[in-house]
């Protein structure tokens, strides 16, 4: 296995929102399935389960198994390009690199993104208040039942 060399190479004109681009920056190779997972995400800022995943590429005409869309959003996690939301069910998946906060369905588990400055501003003093230390994301989890299951 020769691994590529990847140093010397500044990508800072490439826009983040091409999926090649991202793919290297983050030391991953371009797979014909890594491609079609991002892209899905990078047009939709969604948080997708594995299963979601799957039938949303598979209407779109670009099935992906879904144990290689698992595989494939694990690697994405342990490399920082995704990030992993845990609510009740399933794992949820999101690629973004906008800092943001979730919104997590105490009953159906849906994920929502939720931006807003002034969360990001009050968990920087969380440290402050409670020793724990907030990661690079900084990000908030907010349990709630989501507008479908209120009705
Ligand atoms: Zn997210
Ligand atoms: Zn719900």
């Amino acid at each position: 296995m020769s691994r590529a060399s990847q140093a010397a190479h500044h990508d800072t004109t490439t826009p983040a929102r091409d999926p090649r681009a991202l793919l290297r920056r983050h030391g991953l190779r371009c797979t014909p399935s890594r491609l079609r997972v991002l892209t899905l995400f990078s047009a939709s800022q969604l948080h997708l389960a594995v299963t979601e995943v799957s039938e949303r590429l598979a209407r779109a005409g670009r099935a992906v198994h879904a144990t290689t869309v698992y595989r494939t959003l694990e690697t994405f996690t342990a490399v920082g390009l995704a990030h992993a939301v845990h609510g009740p069910g399933a794992t949820r998946y999101g690629i973004t690199e906008e800092p943001h906060h979730h919104t997590v369905c105490q009953r159906c588990g849906h994920v929502a993104g939720l931006a807003s400055e002034h969360l990001t501003k009050a968990a920087g003093k969380l440290e402050e208040l409670t020793g724990l230390r907030p990661d690079s994301s900084g990000s908030l989890l907010v349990y709630g039942l989501c507008a479908r299951c209120c009705r």
